[in-house]
């Protein structure tokens, strides 16, 4: 199947609330334009330099989401451009991102990560650790950034039960996070959660947003 077949089955399958981020990673620029001229605005990028490299080689209206762990000193390289970051893990690095989209005259939305898998291996902050960070004086003094929502990535397992489990979770946090701090805020509105494998339990387990790579430009190239 094609890059254009794979996208016009997911554009056929996915209920509309539900928007696809094309993962790019480790793909050419010529595979992201294939999927672009099939009406696809949304690609997923993983390293800084990468995604800042194929956007300026692609159309200036494609919305790029970082979907890596972000260093703090890479942040520059995406600030000007970059549409959603969708992992973030810690107080320090929503600062610096607040800083390079003050410099940019930009607001940068961005997603809360959260660790919600048995992996150690995978990113992102407990409950606890994301209220601390909402109620620190520093995080309410950032006027470049806003959260829109959460992300997370769940267990590579089959055991699809397990899996449910775990995006249900990161959807009660997101609740729970909604009702504390963005009662006001009807931007705070996406949850992040699903990839090639698991997708289809995420959206029934209330996922806006899911991250496809594999299921759509095929294996990786390393
Ligand atoms: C690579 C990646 C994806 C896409 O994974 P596939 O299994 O290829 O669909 C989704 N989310 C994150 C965070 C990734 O790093």
């Amino acid at each position: 199947m094609s890059i254009s077949d794979n996208l016009l089955k997911f554009k056929k399958e996915l209920p509309g609330h539900v928007k696809l981020i094309a993962v790019s990673k480790t793909k050419p620029a010529e595979a992201i334009r294939e999927a672009y001229n099939c009406g696809q605005r949304d690609f997923g990028e993983n390293k800084a330099l990468e995604m800042a490299e194929k956007s300026t080689q692609l159309p200036g209206d494609i919305r790029w989401h970082f979907i890596g762990h972000l260093q703090t000193n890479k942040v520059k390289y995406i600030a000007p451009f970059v549409s959603l970051i969708h992992a973030v893990d810690s107080l320090k690095l929503l600062k610096e991102i607040n800083k390079q989209a003050g410099k940019n005259h930009r607001i940068i939305n961005c997603l809360l990560q959260f660790h919600i898998a048995t992996e150690s291996t995978k990113f992102g902050m407990n409950l606890e650790e994301a209220l601390e960070m909402l109620h620190d004086e520093g995080y309410k003094n950032l006027n470049n950034i806003r959260i829109t929502g959460v992300m997370g990535m769940a267990t590579f397992t089959d055991n699809t039960d397990q899996i449910s489990r775990e995006f249900a979770q990161l959807r009660k946090v997101f609740e729970r996070l909604k009702k504390d701090f963005f009662s006001q805020a009807p931007y705070f509105c996406e949850i992040s959660m699903g990839m090639s494998h698991d997708y289809k339990i995420a959206i029934r387990e209330g996922a806006t947003l899911i991250r496809i790579g594999t299921a759509i430009f095929g294996e990786r190239n390393t």
